[in-house]
């Protein structure tokens, strides 16, 4: 099929690669023309392991990049919308949508042939059919449904592994307004055999989205709170309760052959720093208006929210305990974006808890493998000295604070061994052995 991806970013790009080596034609559209100009060099703006092959290989093949959404539109069959959509601090920021609608609505005006346009990025159920509907069929003069067709992706891929969700997905959801519109979203994903498929209606197609992450979310905050609850009683290692919550057989199933698997999930079940990211802070806290504005009050989840925004905190506390005074503590600062495996800073805790160190006088080495660039954009250079490499970051360190799970900090212990004195270890993920350390410290313990 011949599709326009609106919107470049994260999930554009990547959905726009990875549509074109199943085959399909693709024109990414993006109006920031750096992006552009770096789609087609073969440059991925992100960096996302196998995005940089993937993009190579297919670029000026099955896949092209433009500012011109107009021509792109009226060059495709099916449009992809994949703008951002942030929360303005009360509520979803609907304006990249709006404008995108308006913007594909011109461009159908004058376009005899039906055109499916499908909506990928995350918005409040009832946005599809109440704000994107309208505006098209308002700016097209047409009918939806009719001459053109409307529908709901929602996209599950996770930042750091985006290309492999991508391609081997875990579920499709297709929502749409009719079922030509449905049949036509079929066809995008034939090349995905065996994968389980809902199709549903719009706004169905938006809870699920919304509800698989505040699911997520949920559960990070609930293990957050039972961690600090945990450490205030003392003598609790979180690690060891969740572990004995963990081989509850409903969450790791026995085999007949006695064999027990460890599904994904129960790392959700784990206490840490709090989640980031783009999407599980903005899409809880957007759910939540939405729950106030249809006269819901989604109770647990703005504890969810409140317990996160508490935890940044935690951390700063526990090198406290050892350091009332951070004036010219020196402080290692490992894992900056909110993840591993990406460099999206955004929302990241190491945000509030690099900037509070830094305003308390501590002296700050921060070090990631791959997010120290965008890093550097979002902390500046207050009292910050961005490092290389892990060996020289926790040298001459009096406090060495983990805060993103790189499987590189997994050499922590054994370089640990060549500092002498050793600094003390705050591991604000609860990644490493305890034992490994002579000064130890971490979350819910
Ligand atoms: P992003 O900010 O990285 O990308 C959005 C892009 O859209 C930007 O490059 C911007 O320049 C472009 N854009 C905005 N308006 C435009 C217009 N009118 N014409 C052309 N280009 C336009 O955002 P993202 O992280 O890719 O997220 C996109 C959506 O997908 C959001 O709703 C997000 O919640 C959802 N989502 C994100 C992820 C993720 O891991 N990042 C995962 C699942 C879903």
């Amino acid at each position: 099929m011949k599709i326009s991806i609106i919107g470049s970013g994260y999930v554009g790009l990547v959905t726009g690669v990875c549509l074109a080596e199943k085959g399909h034609s693709i024109i990414c559209v993006d109006a920031d023309h750096e992006k552009v100009a770096n789609i087609n060099q073969g440059v991925p703006p992100i960096y996302e392991q196998g995005l940089k092959e993937l993009l190579k290989k297919n670029i000026h093949v099955n896949l092209r990049a433009t500012a011109d959404l107009r021509q792109a539109v009226i060059d495709t069959e099916v449009s992809l919308i994949t703008v951002g959509t942030p929360f303005d601090g009360e509520q979803i920021d609907l304006a990249q949508i709006k404008e995108a609608s308006h913007q594909i609505g011109e461009a159908l005006r004058d376009k005899k042939s039906y055109h499916l346009v499908v909506v990928k990025s995350t918005i409040v159920p009832g946005t599809t059919d109440d704000v994107v509907v309208p505006i098209l069929e308002k700016t097209t003069r047409k009918k939806a449904g009719y001459d053109f067709g409307v529908g709901m992706n929602p996209e599950f891929l996770r930042e750091g592994v985006a290309v492999e969700d991508f391609m081997t997905p875990d579920r499709i959801v297709l929502g749409a307004i009719d079922p030509k519109s449905l049949d036509w979203m079929e066809k995008i994903y034939q090349g995905f055999e065996n994968v389980d498929k809902v199709r549903t209606n719009n706004r169905t197609a938006e809870m699920i989205k919304y509800t698989a992450n505040s699911l997520l979310a949920t559960m990070i905050s609930f293990s957050n709170e039972i961690a600090n609850l945990s450490a205030a009683i003392g003598d609790i290692d979180v690690t060891e309760v969740m572990q004995g919550v963990h081989l509850d057989k409903r969450l790791s199933p026995i085999f007949e052959n006695g064999k027990r698997i460890m599904p994904p999930i129960i790392e959700f079940l784990k206490a840490g720093c709090g989640f980031g990211g783009s999407c599980f802070p903005k899409d809880v806290k957007a759910l939540i208006a939405h729950g106030k504005q249809v006269g819901k009050p989604m109770k647990i989840l703005e504890a969810v929210i409140e317990v996160n925004q508490k935890q940044p905190r935690a951390i700063v506390s526990l090198i406290k305990k050892y350091f009332p005074d951070l004036k010219k503590i020196r402080i290692a600062v490992l894992g900056l974006a909110f993840k591993p495996g990406t460099d999206d800073m955004r929302e990241s805790p190491a945000i509030p808890i690099v900037r509070n160190l830094s305003e308390q006088g501590a002296v700050i080495k921060a070090y990631d493998p791959v997010a120290l660039n965008a890093a550097q954009k979002v902390l500046g250079n207050n009292n910050i000295t961005y490092c290389r490499n892990l060996s020289q970051t926790i040298e001459d360190v009096d406090v060495v604070v983990l805060l993103t799970c790189w499987e590189e900090f997994q050499q922590i212990p054994k370089l640990f061994d060549n500092l002498k004195p050793q600094p003390l270890l705050v591991d604000g993920r609860r990644m490493l052995d305890k034992s490994s350390f002579s000064r130890y410290d971490g979350i819910g313990l």
